[in-house]
């Protein structure tokens, strides 16, 4: 459906006089292909701005390479402002601060992005891959739907959840975690937070008394790689009202770009931790920043 920005560059080049440097000209001309190719991936406009910005003082001037074209070099400088961006300072970003058991990790995000299921992924994965003793626990008081689904998948992967206790609050439910993994030696009890449709006060009230109650090491959000732009605003107003410490992006297995990505880091400046890749259980994987430049060039 796409074309590969590769391709659409060349035929920019092509057009111009071959000089032994990228001149301003050249690479303006370029930069236009890839600020389209940005927003058809569905980075968000001023993001993709800022980021064409950045790397037009990159490109400009720099000489030619013999053995790749024009084309090829401004796609090189693109994806690897790219991935720089994506990035940031993050050095490992699966590694999640899980010292000091029992470590609170706080699951948040909106009902449908795949809260659940990214709870039991990770959980299955810092037993498998960390060899930690994981309690989780659901705080979905409005759907005891949620609260059996989590059970299932704890029985599933082999993790321990919480009794279901009938009439309990969010808060109270997640001090009897708290309790439960003290006394039952885990090193990390995951809270799985109730979502909802869109963004309210209640809810979020809710999710910040949990935080206060336990205060978690971690604090993940989890969006829809697939919903773009709402996905960077989910973002901020998690972060604003909660303090988020990361993101995990999920159904980055179906055919978006990946886009999401790009504004969520530029935006929030919170590192992207894990992305979830199908509805298996071992379907999480640590983000990687040079898949996602790859695939947002196409
Ligand atoms: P929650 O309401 O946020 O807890 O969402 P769920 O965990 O119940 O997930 C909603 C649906 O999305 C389920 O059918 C999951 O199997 C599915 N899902 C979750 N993560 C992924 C993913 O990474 N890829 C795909 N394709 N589906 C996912």
């Amino acid at each position: 459906m796409f074309e590969n920005l590769s391709e659409r560059l060349s035929g920019v080049f092509d057009r111009l006089t071959k000089q032994g440097a990228l001149s301003e000209d050249d690479v303006k001309a370029a930069l236009r292909e890839v600020r389209v190719a940005l927003l058809e991936a569905d980075v968000s406009l001023p993001v993709a701005r800022d980021f064409v910005k950045a790397v037009q003082d990159k490109a400009t001037g720099q000489a030619v390479t013999k053995s790749v074209t024009p084309g090829q070099q401004v796609v090189k400088i693109v994806h690897d402002e790219l991935q720089h961006v994506l990035a940031g300072n993050d050095d490992n970003p699966g590694e999640l601060k899980i010292d000091n058991a029992p470590a609170p990790i706080l699951m948040v995000g909106l009902q449908g992005s795949g809260k659940t299921t990214t709870t039991g992924k990770l959980a299955k994965r810092l037993k498998e891959k960390n060899g930690k003793r994981v309690l989780m626990a659901s705080l979905d008081i409005y759907r005891p739907a949620a609260m059996q689904q989590l059970e299932i998948l704890g029985t599933q992967i082999g993790v321990d959840t919480l009794p279901i206790v009938a009439g309990e609050s969010a808060v109270q439910i997640a001090k009897r975690a708290k309790q439960q993994a003290t006394l039952g030696g885990y090193d990390v009890y995951m809270l799985d937070t109730a979502g909802r449709l869109q963004i309210d006060e209640t809810l979020m009230q809710e999710v910040e008394d949990v935080r206060d109650a336990v205060n978690p090491r971690e604090t993940l959000l989890v969006v829809d790689g697939l919903t773009g732009q709402v996905a960077v605003e989910v973002a901020e107003e998690f972060d604003g009202k909660i303090g988020i410490s990361g993101v995990v992006l999920t159904r980055m297995d179906g055919d978006g770009r990946g886009g999401a990505a790009l504004s969520m880091r530029a935006v929030t400046g919170k590192p992207i931790k894990f992305v979830g890749l199908g509805e298996k259980m071992d379907a999480l994987e640590t983000f990687e920043p040079d898949r996602i430049a790859g695939r947002i060039l196409g």
